[in-house]
């Protein structure tokens, strides 16, 4: 099942854009059968989740922390993941940077946005992304890499292109921008049910889960 979706999505998505796997409440077994259908990155959602499975798959998977991640889970957050898309605040990235300083590495990191400008969701405004960015860029053991969203919660995903679409335009205008210690290299947007939307407005990064694995329980 997993590795025919799999085949059939990496035949349908360019290939420019990469495909997470983003595999919350799923197994460390069925996370093995997506490394065995050619994909590499993976997406988890809570530390304490991505532990477990971490402990058992380890560096054969590219791990990418999708979900809100609390300052006080950083320290364990930098041993699993290669790449963390949830930056939003500059105090997180300065945890961040303070903890890779420890171990000499440096993280690839991409800010949330939230473009449906919606009330308690994550991310930061469109109109501060700028800012942070900015103000994260000196921090030596971070690097910023791109942008991710995830737009309003919807059943159509036209709903949401106008949301992917200021993602996009942002994503340009700071690609522009030149930021010394910035590469604007992904633009990570698209679910299930909106990445052919998400990609025809520009998306290189699809983060799919139901697709692949079948619905959650
Ligand atoms: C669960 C999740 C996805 C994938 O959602 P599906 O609708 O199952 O494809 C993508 N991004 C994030 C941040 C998620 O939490």
């Amino acid at each position: 099942m997993i590795a025919e979706n799999v085949k059939r999505l990496r035949s349908e998505i360019p290939d420019y854009v990469t495909i997470v796997a983003a595999s919350k409440t799923r197994t460390a077994s069925e996370i093995l059968e997506i490394l065995e259908s050619g994909l590499k990155d993976v997406g988890e959602n809570y530390v304490q989740e991505a532990e477990g499975k971490f402990e058992a798959i380890g560096n054969k998977a590219r791990w990418h922390c999708i979900g809100h991640l609390q300052r006080n889970k950083v320290k364990r957050a930098i041993e699993i993941f290669d790449i963390i898309q949830t930056v939003d605040s500059f105090k997180l990235a300065e945890e961040i940077d303070k903890r890779c300083s420890y171990l000499s590495k440096k993280m690839p990191v991409m800010v949330e946005v939230n473009s449906g400008k919606e009330e308690n969701k994550a991310g930061v405004l469109p109109e501060n992304v700028l800012q942070l960015i900015t103000e994260i860029s000196p921090l030596k053991n971070i690097a910023v890499v791109g942008l991710m969203t995830m737009g309003p919660f919807t059943e159509d995903p036209e709903e949401i292109r106008p949301s992917l679409r200021l993602t996009r335009r942002l994503f340009e205008e700071i690609s522009k921008e030149k930021i010394e210690g910035v590469e604007m290299k992904y633009l990570s947007m698209g679910m299930s049910n909106s990445y052919r939307v998400a990609i025809e407005e520009g998306s290189n990064m699809v983060r799919l889960g139901t697709i692949i694995f079948g619905e959650r329980q």
